[in-house]
């Protein structure tokens, strides 16, 4: 009775006339659901602290062998502000929030990791780091989880340590006689060495990263395109991400 855990709302959707039901990545029980009752009353006490992309301390029944649980009540431990007032980096949250969804087990299986990862995406983000980089980074550490990651150390057909290009299909990087029997184009040297960078590092080397190099929003694009091919799920959010970016 009357159990505590410690999230993040990964998601929020209606439920009944006044309910919410959230989904949350727990740190005691890895991703859970709360039926958030009565929170879209004005007079709710809870109302103020369901928003995603929030960290929240949530008191409720915990029962095994369930993943849906009532929510007796919540109170919001980080509310990541500036987080939710820059339209890029809420975006960001939304696909960080996305992937964790997809990519984190039910209830009873460990999400550590996961939730490491999230704390330090949001923390980011509401720090003012590059929505870029941060997603790169988040991305770079799920196929890492997931043994999904680019093969960037050398050829992927021949095995040559000199690499002139990334091939999706392949599965990373390509050597120049390689690529060109693919009929794969060439790179450029400073394009492929930041690309590798991503896939070595994750979120806890940000600030070595950051001070490297520049990431650009294609990079940020091919990793989404080898995390989706390679785990054969789709991140909806992306594409309202990737929106924000076009001129
Ligand atoms: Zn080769």
């Amino acid at each position: 009775m009357n159990d505590k855990t410690t999230g993040f709302i990964l998601r929020q959707a209606d439920y009944k006339e006044r309910d919410l039901i959230l989904t949350v990545l727990s740190q005691e029980y890895g991703r859970i659901s709360f039926i958030a009752a009565g929170v879209k009353k004005l007079s709710s006490k809870n109302a103020g602290s369901v928003l995603p992309y929030t960290k929240a301390e949530f008191l409720f029944d915990y029962k095994e062998k369930r993943n849906m649980f009532r929510m007796k009540t919540a109170h919001t431990v980080s509310l990541y502000r500036y987080l939710h007032e820059d339209l890029k980096a809420s975006a960001a949250a939304a696909v960080t929030a996305d992937i964790m969804d997809l990519f984190t087990s039910h209830e009873g299986e460990s999400s550590e990791r996961e939730y490491r990862i999230t704390e330090q995406a949001f923390t980011a983000l509401n720090g003012g780091k590059d929505p870029d980089l941060v997603l790169a980074l988040v991305m770079s550490d799920v196929m890492r989880i997931f043994g999904i990651l680019p093969d960037v150390d050398e050829c992927t057909e021949c095995g040559s340590t000199t690499a002139a290009a990334v091939s999706l299909k392949h599965g990373g990087f390509l050597c120049a006689r390689c690529a060109e029997e693919a009929g794969i184009p060439v790179s450029k040297k400073e394009d492929l060495k930041r690309f590798r960078l991503l896939c070595k590092a994750g979120m806890e080397h940000l600030e070595i990263v950051e001070s490297h190099t520049e990431v650009r929003h294609e990079d940020t694009t091919l990793l989404l395109s080898f995390l989706e091919t390679y785990s054969g799920l789709k991140i909806r959010s992306f594409s309202f991400y990737h929106r924000l970016f076009d001129h």
